[in-house]
């Protein structure tokens, strides 16, 4: 199966199809397309696609980085018709002129290093970045965990801070610092990265620097009145019951308004509706408070009209059509269609609109070879029943094609990872809703993540990462 990637030759007959981005939404659009109806091009700075569900297991080493990265190039070998991709980002798109801006940011560059690429038509799908607010301090002095670059950082970062705190003649109040890592956000990734950080500290950290051990803390800090807000009451209770048996300290009602290089100051609202102004030192923050758009978003949607009043992203249609837009489709959590901001609404949306344009592409085809025959029904009589009988078979498939209903969300349920080998999960079952919290969700959540990595090749891998952290524990090297 290891056939060399079909030559790119842009068919001129063809419309150009230009996706940005390789994420979840990109991802299921390639992965569903017919890309020899199209000149498909990918442009991405990420030359790989990110199975970001088991991202918060990579920052302690339970799984390695590149179990769960799958490249670009090995997704697009196995389409029929070649692909180009293009790893860069997209800085300016130009509606009027229907091409886009795009520039190489990596480290190694070529003589030319900017240029713009004309499309047909255009799928956005370059996800959101990490919302700070506007806070100070905050890009400067911590972590987030969004990319495989940040889940390495925060690794080497726990790493630092315990070997710093086990420094010889560290004064105790250092070694509290150092030992306090703190959590800001108290959604899905900031619960799951509590839940991994405890984890690690209690079946290993513990076990190799014994003498200072007793110091390491968690402390995750939420603004609103409970963590995971988009879950049940009763797997919020469950969750939050399960991280203070972890020993988790769980700052609920205290928003963080000001980070320094050693301390959080937050504003906790007190239960007689007082505030009061905490200043919390840290070796290691990680940032994890949600979305923001992005900006090559922003400047799109300054150039629509239509789009003035979308604070959170491309406005789209039920046919995830930019509103105000010919021609460009937005998926994923640039855009705003009515959902959260998840990889299943986003693989979904990228699906919907691969079939959407397979049906376009074969509609295209019908009609042309309806509009060959009947003039050639008009130019000869001869095998006129014929050709009668194949436009009246086209027009029935047409029509059924044509029919595509808009795109509708089928929610499969939520699933996050709370630590000590539980897991939550709110599922649909049978109509009903099934809301679980424990150890048998823990297998249940391994096997759902495991079951929907991108290949097999990451799956085994995944397999063997875990194999191998519970048999000799986690790889504690600083690299
Ligand atoms: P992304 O997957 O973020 O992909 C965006 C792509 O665009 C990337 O390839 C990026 O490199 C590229 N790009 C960026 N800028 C440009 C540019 N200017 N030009 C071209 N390309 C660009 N969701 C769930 O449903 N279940 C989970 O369990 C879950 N766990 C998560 C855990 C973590 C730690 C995180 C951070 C998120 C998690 N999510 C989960 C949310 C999910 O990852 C996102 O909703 C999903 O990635 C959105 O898909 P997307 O295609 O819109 O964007
Ligand atoms: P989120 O938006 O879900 O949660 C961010 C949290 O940070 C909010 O609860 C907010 O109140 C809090 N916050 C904001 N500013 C704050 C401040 N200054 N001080 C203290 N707290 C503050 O963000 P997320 O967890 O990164 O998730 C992003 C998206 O990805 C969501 O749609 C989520 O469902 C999805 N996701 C899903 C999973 C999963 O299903 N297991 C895992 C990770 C992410």
């Amino acid at each position: 199966d290891r056939h060399p990637e079909p030559q790119f030759e842009p068919d001129p007959t063809k419309k150009t199809l230009v996706i940005l981005g390789t994420g979840w939404g990109s991802v299921a659009l390639l992965k569903k397309l017919d890309t020899e109806n199209y000149n498909v091009v990918v442009v991405s700075p990420r030359n790989y696609f990110l199975f970001t569900p088991l991202l918060p297991s990579c920052t302690t080493g339970t799984i390695e980085h590149r179990s769960i990265m799958e490249p670009v190039r090995a997704i697009l070998r196995h389409k029929k018709a070649a692909v180009k991709f293009y790893e860069a980002e997209a800085s300016s798109i130009d509606p009027d002129r229907k091409v886009i801006k795009v520039v190489d940011n990596s480290e190694i560059k070529g003589a030319t290093s900017e240029t713009e690429i004309p499309y047909d038509m255009l799928v956005i799908g370059v996800g959101a970045e990490n919302a700070t607010f506007g806070i100070p301090g905050v890009r400067e002095h911590s972590c987030f965990l969004k990319e495989i670059g940040d889940a390495q950082q925060i690794r080497k970062k726990i790493m630092d801070c315990v070997e710093t705190a086990a420094f010889k003649g560290q004064t105790s109040e250092e070694i509290d610092r150092l030992m306090h890592m703190v959590v800001v956000g108290g959604g899905p990734t900031g619960v799951e990265f509590a839940g991994e950080l405890q984890d690690f500290f209690e079946e290993d950290i513990k076990k190799l620097v014994p003498e200072i051990s007793p110091r390491f803390k968690v402390t995750l800090i939420e603004a609103l009145p409970n963590v995971l807000p988009s879950f049940s009451k009763q797997l919020i209770d469950y969750t939050e019951n399960t991280l203070r048996e972890e020993k988790i300290d769980i700052k609920t009602k205290t928003m963080v308004k000001n980070v320094t290089e050693t301390t959080v100051e937050a504003e906790v609202s007190r239960p007689d509706g007082g505030k009061e102004r905490v200043v919390i030192p840290y070796g290691l923050l990680v940032w994890a408070t949600g979305n923001a758009v992005r900006p090559i978003i922003k400047d799109l949607m300054t150039k629509i009209p239509a789009q003035k009043d979308s604070r959170r992203g491309l406005a789209v249609n039920e046919y995830l059509v930019v509103q105000g837009t010919r021609d460009i489709w937005a998926i994923g959590d640039c855009a705003v269609a009515g959902y959260a901001p998840t990889a299943q609404v986003a693989s979904q949306e990228g699906n919907f609109l691969g079939r959407l344009f397979n049906n376009m592409a074969k509609t295209e085809n019908h009609e042309s070879r309806i509009q060959e025959l009947s003039s050639k029904m008009n130019l000869q009589s001869g095998n006129s029943a014929e050709a009668a009988q194949e436009i009246e078979g086209l027009e029935k498939q047409l029509r059924r094609i044509k029919d595509i209903k808009p795109f509708r969300y089928s929610h499969q349920g939520s699933l996050a990872y709370i630590g000590s080998e539980k897991a939550v999960a709110d599922v649909s079952w049978w109509n009903g809703n099934l809301a679980t919290g424990g150890s048998m969700t823990y297998l249940f959540w391994r096997s759902a993540y495991l079951s929907m990595c991108f290949s097999t090749r990451n799956r085994v891998l995944v397999i063997l990462d875990w194999l191998k952290s519970k048999a000799f524990g986690r790889d504690v090297s600083r690299e």
